[in-house]
């Protein structure tokens, strides 16, 4: 079988199908959003702007019939979720969350967000048993307000009455336009990891001290050997380090990525990188092979079944042209819009967006159908934000839908 995309949702087809004993292969044009993301996994933040409480999976009956989750039963989507903390462990990544009910999470723009999975080092938890709060501020690195984390953190009751303090760092490079990514790789080395210590060191040295000590960073504790960073790091410091989910490009989706493609090798999966697939060969009822235009020049893949996990708008699994027509971008069904382009966004930008619903429709086994409702090639399946039907930013269900959808797609195919 073939995958299509290297997101999130296209990863988890692949490595479910695989596990089931299919020989895959994923080609993808490029790394998805998850190589850009903050880490976290978000199931469900909110349900028609209300806080889901509990957890986000018994919250999946009040969503529209037409969403997802609905479309593919909330049994499994907890499964889902299940296989995903499973590989995680299973490939040496260390996870945190996924019980109880989601936890809010700090943010380097001071807010708190919720969500399911998320790394060890966002803990909130750890914020409120601190007795001193060191807000580090590296103004050499982009989108880190440590003003503005530190007002909003003020705000929070849970928090008031802590000692907090902005203590600046040098930047390790002369440089415009540092991203916590470019600060993460050099910590992976010992040398950023020596200059990262002993910055940490001076900002202790000159708050005055607390019993216990908790330290907000940008998350750049490393790509590759994050948790062992951290462990000691905290110890030499005697302090808890404490990374804020960043604007892209963030670290923790990378360190997810490099974890499920261990996990696709480990079960044998072939990745085609740098394919763009560019046309789709349909017969009847079935697909035969999609076009991949790829080094060397334009070549046919043929496979017994396909998951599309092409991604919306950003990643060119949806397409918009002028005139408010929408299609998605390899088989080109076109695909149910707002007549006019006005009528796809909401004047309240915090409001439920309609564009952000526009996207493939299926049935409950993924396969695309017409707005009528008949179906299209019964061999293809669609997963991740290719599909229609719901609004990730407002929801907060991104990761939570690229995985469950990714997951029962590479179940049926
Ligand atoms: C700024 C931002 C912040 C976000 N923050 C969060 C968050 O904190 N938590 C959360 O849970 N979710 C978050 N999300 C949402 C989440 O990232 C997405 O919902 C999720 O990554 C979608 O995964 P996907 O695999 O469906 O698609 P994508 O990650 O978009 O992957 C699509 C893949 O398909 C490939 N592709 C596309 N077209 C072709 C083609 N023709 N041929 C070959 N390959 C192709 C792409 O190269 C890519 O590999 C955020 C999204 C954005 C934009």
């Amino acid at each position: 079988m073939l995958v299509v995309g290297s997101g999130m949702a296209g990863l988890i087809a692949a490595i479910t199908a695989a596990s089931r004993g299919k020989s895959v292969r994923l080609a993808a044009r490029g790394a998805g959003h998850l190589a850009v993301g903050n880490g976290c996994v978000d199931v469900l933040g909110y349900v028609d702007g209300e806080i889901v409480r509990g957890n986000p999976v018994d919250s999946i009956s009040r969503l529209s019939g037409d969403h997802p989750y609905r479309r593919i039963g909330a049994e499994t989507v907890a499964e889902s979720l299940a296989f995903f903390a499973r590989l995680c462990a299973e490939n040496g990544f260390d996870l945190a969350g996924g019980n109880g009910e989601n936890q809010w999470i700090p943010t380097a723009l001071g807010s708190f967000k919720p969500t399911w999975f998320y790394t060890p080092a966002m803990n909130r938890e750890t914020l409120s048993m601190a007795d001193r709060i060191v807000i580090t501020h590296m103004p050499w690195l982009k989108d880190c307000h440590a003003d503005m984390v530190k007002a909003c953190l003020a705000r929070q009751r849970r928090l008031m009455s802590k000692d907090m303090y902005i203590e600046e760092t040098a930047p390790f490079r002369a440089h415009r336009n540092l991203t916590p990514l470019a600060a993460a790789r050099f910590v992976d080395t010992e040398a950023g990891e020596r200059w990262l210590l002993s910055q940490l060191l001076q900002c202790l040295q000159r708050s005055s001290s607390g019993r216990r000590t908790a330290v907000l960073l940008p998350p750049i504790l490393g790509v590759t050997r994050s948790a062992e960073i951290r462990a000691r790091l905290s110890e030499a410091l005697d302090a808890d380090l404490i990374e804020m989910a960043s604007p892209p490009p963030g670290v923790g989706g990378l360190r997810i990525r490099r974890t499920l493609l261990r996990a696709a090798a480990g079960v044998g999966v072939t990745v085609m990188e740098n394919a763009h697939v560019v046309e789709a060969r349909v017969q009847g009822q079935r697909c035969v092979s999609l076009v991949c235009d790829a080094t060397g020049g334009e070549r046919e893949v043929k496979a017994d079944s396909f998951i599309i996990a092409t991604g919306g708008f950003l990643n060119g699994g949806l397409v918009a042209a002028p005139g408010g027509k929408v299609c998605e971008a390899i088989f080109g069904h076109a695909l149910p819009a707002p007549e006019r382009t006005e009528d796809w966004t909401m004047p309240d930008m915090l409001d439920s967006q309609p564009y952000a619903k526009l996207g493939v429709q299926t049935n409950t086994r993924l396969n695309p159908i017409t707005p009528e409702g008949d179906a299209l090639p019964d061999n293809v399946y669609f997963a991740g934000r290719t599909l229609a039907g719901y609004d990730f930013v407002n929801e907060k269900s991104g990761m939570g839908v690229a995985i469950a959808t990714g997951y029962h797609a590479g179940m049926n195919c």
